[in-house]
């Protein structure tokens, strides 16, 4: 790995393994653990540093000097790469979907003061961006200037997140994922074996275009996953007073932080399932904290 790397790898934290502590799981005799990627570090947490990592040595490994990505106005994605960025002594440049508003995200503002530079585009125009996701492949791209897809979500994401799953020296039963993009749960179902099933929760609404994306994502075809679409809770960053009344709850009960745009919607998504017994008693489930708590600033919570 590039000396910058692992010079910044040096500032992390471990990601501990949590055994939720509630009477209501001993109840189903339903075991649960949380995979704190939260914890790795303030910024660049959770999957995004995961999935950043081995592009990052890529991109500097092959000389560019420019990152360029896409994202939305709380994107954590974008925030860690305007953060790496800057700690790497690389030049970032993001295209936001839609217009820039007078006073910026907390999230945008950060960006902007680790020296991103920031180009609003048309929701039109984010879609089409979608379609570029190979690093050399968006148009007009600069020699130096390095491509990322949105949310990161490239063949080299799944070697780091391989790592997230090795890191795991429990057995297990099942390993649980929020899905954006659907970039670290591929990388998660190409790191177990098919005993595991994987499971993905949808943050977004009309998700089910992420079955065909994550597939793509597969280095081999595999079967031992599913993708829960069902709780959306109205659709991307949407909320319900239930989620938040949750998410408050899990927290005074464990310590434990959720956000509700990703892993808030997961834990209340297990907490339902398992109340309305659909996983066998005696498994034990491990659900990825993917961190990203940042975006909780746009939140009034
Ligand atoms: C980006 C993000 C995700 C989604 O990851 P994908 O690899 O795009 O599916 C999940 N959780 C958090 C906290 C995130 O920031």
């Amino acid at each position: 790995m590039h000396p910058e790397l692992i010079k910044l790898e040096l500032t992390f934290k471990p990601s501990i393994l949590t055994k939720i502590d509630d009477p209501l799981l001993a109840r189903y005799e339903i075991e649960l653990w949380m995979k704190r990627d939260d914890l790795l570090h303030p910024i660049i947490s959770g999957n995004k540093w995961r999935k950043l990592k081995y592009v990052l040595d890529h991109a500097l490994s092959s000389g560019a000097d420019t990152l360029i990505s896409m994202g939305g106005a709380y994107s954590n994605h974008l925030h860690a790469l305007a953060y790496a960025g800057k700690i790497l002594g690389l030049k970032t440049a993001g295209f936001i979907r839609g217009e820039r508003t007078e006073t910026l995200t907390p999230t945008l503002t950060d960006m902007q003061n680790w020296g991103m530079e920031l180009n609003f585009i048309s929701r039109t125009d984010y879609r089409l961006l979608r379609q570029h996701k190979n690093y050399l492949d968006l148009p007009g791209l600069k020699p130096r200037q390095y491509w990322l897809p949105e949310g990161g979500a490239q063949a080299l994401a799944l070697t780091g997140v391989a790592e997230l799953v090795d890191e795991i020296d429990i057995s297990y039963d099942m390993l649980c994922v929020p899905c954006g993009t659907g970039a670290t749960l591929a990388g998660m179902i190409a790191a177990t074996p098919d005993q595991v099933s994987v499971m993905g929760f949808a943050a977004l609404k009309n998700a089910g275009f992420l079955r065909n994306d994550v597939a793509a994502l597969l280095p081999q075809p595999a079967t031992h996953w599913r993708i829960n679409l069902d709780y959306h809770f109205g659709g991307f960053a949407a909320t319900t007073p239930e989620l938040m009344a949750f998410i408050e709850g899990f927290e005074t009960k464990t310590g434990v932080a959720l956000e509700p745009v990703y892993t808030g919607k997961m834990m209340y998504a297990l907490y339902d399932l398992i109340t309305r017994h659909r996983f066998k008693p005696g498994r034990r489930i491990i659900a990825v904290h993917t961190g990203g708590l940042q975006g909780k600033r746009g939140f009034n919570i």
